[in-house]
C-alpha cells in the first residue's frame, strides 16, 4: 500500500520533478504546472476513487497485472486523449494541418491503450467523456492550462504541441520502468516512437514559423538533442520486441 501511495505521488508530480531538476532555467514550464498543482485536493480525491476500483480488477486479482500497471493504463488512455483533444482545439483555431495531421495519430495511440484494456479486462471509465473532459482531475487542469496557452498565438500552439509529447515522452518512459509485461512494453514503445516523431514534427514547424532555436520545456538539453538527432520512426518496438500479437502496429502508430 505504501509502495502505491508513492506511485501515486509520482503520477502527479511526475512532470513537475522532471520541470525542475531538468529545466531549472526555464520559466515557461512552472507556469504549466501550477494550476496543476493547485488542483492537489481534487487530484487526490479522484485517484482514491480509482485506487479501490483497482484492486478489484480481474487482472489484478490473477496476478496478471500490477496496480502500478493497471493504474498507468488508465492514466495513458487519458493523456493520449489529451494530446488528441489539444491539437483538435489548436486546429480550430489556427487551422495548421500539423495539429490535425497528429490528432489522428494519437487516435491510433488511444486505440492502441484500449486494446489493452480490454485484453485485460479493464474497465475505460473515461471513454465516455466529450472532447476536453478528463477523469483524472490532473490531466484536466493540464489541458485547460495548455488550450489557454495555444490560443495566445500560433508560436505558442505550437510550443504547446512541444510541450504535450516532452510531458508524454517522460511519462511514458516512467511507465516502462514500472512494467515488466511484453505486451504494455511493446506499445509503451510504440507510442514513445510516435511522441519522438510528433516531437520532431512540431519542434520544426516551430523553427521554421518563428526562426527561433527550439528549448525544450521539460527534457534534459541531452536527451531533447538524443531525440532531434534520430530520424522519422516507423515499425513496431523500436527493433526491441518481435511484433508478436500486436494487430494495430502498423506504421500508423508512429507517423
Ligand atoms: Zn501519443
Ligand atoms: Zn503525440
Amino acid at each position: 500500500m505504501k509502495k502505491y501511495t508513492i506511485f501515486l505521488v509520482l503520477i502527479i508530480f511526475a512532470s513537475v520533478i522532471s520541470a525542475c531538476s531538468n529545466t531549472p532555467e526555464q520559466a515557461e514550464a512552472p507556469q504549466v504546472l501550477t494550476s496543476v498543482i493547485e488542483e492537489d485536493q481534487q487530484v487526490e480525491t479522484a485517484n482514491t476513487t480509482v485506487n479501490s476500483q483497482v484492486s478489484e480488477y480481474s487482472a489484478v486479482k490473477n496476478g496478471l497485472l500490477t496496480e502500478n500497471e493497471v493504474v498507468g493504463l488508465l492514466f495513458m488512455v487519458e493523456e493520449e486523449k489529451l494530446a488528441h483533444d489539444v491539437y483538435m482545439v489548436l486546429y480550430d483555431l489556427w487551422g495548421q494541418p500539423i495539429f490535425q495531421n497528429i490528432a489522428n495519430s494519437e487516435l491510433s495511440h488511444i486505440e492502441a491503450v484500449k486494446n489493452l484494456m480490454e485484453r485485460y479486462g479493464i474497465p475505460n471509465t473515461a471513454e465516455s467523456n466529450a472532447l476536453g473532459q478528463f477523469d483524472n482531475q490532473d490531466l484536466q487542469a493540464l489541458y485547460d492550462q495548455l488550450v489557454e496557452m495555444g490560443s495566445v498565438s500560433l508560436a505558442e500552439a505550437i510550443k504547446v504541441g512541444t510541450a504535450v509529447e516532452e510531458i508524454d515522452i517522460l511519462d511514458l518512459e516512467e511507465y516502462l520502468t514500472q512494467t515488466e509485461v511484453a505486451d504494455l512494453t511493446l506499445v509503451y514503445e510504440n507510442l514513445l516512437a510516435g511522441s519522438r516523431n510528433h516531437l520532431r514534427s512540431f519542434v520544426s514547424t516551430f523553427e521554421r514559423q518563428t526562426g527561433e532555436i527550439f528549448q525544450p520545456q521539460y527534457l534534459s538539453l541531452a536527451a531533447f538533442e538524443e531525440i532531434m538527432a534520430g530520424s522519422f520512426e516507423t515499425g513496431i518496438g523500436s527493433g526491441q520486441q518481435g511484433g508478436k500479437g500486436f494487430e494495430n502496429s502498423t506504421s500508423t502508430l508512429t507517423n
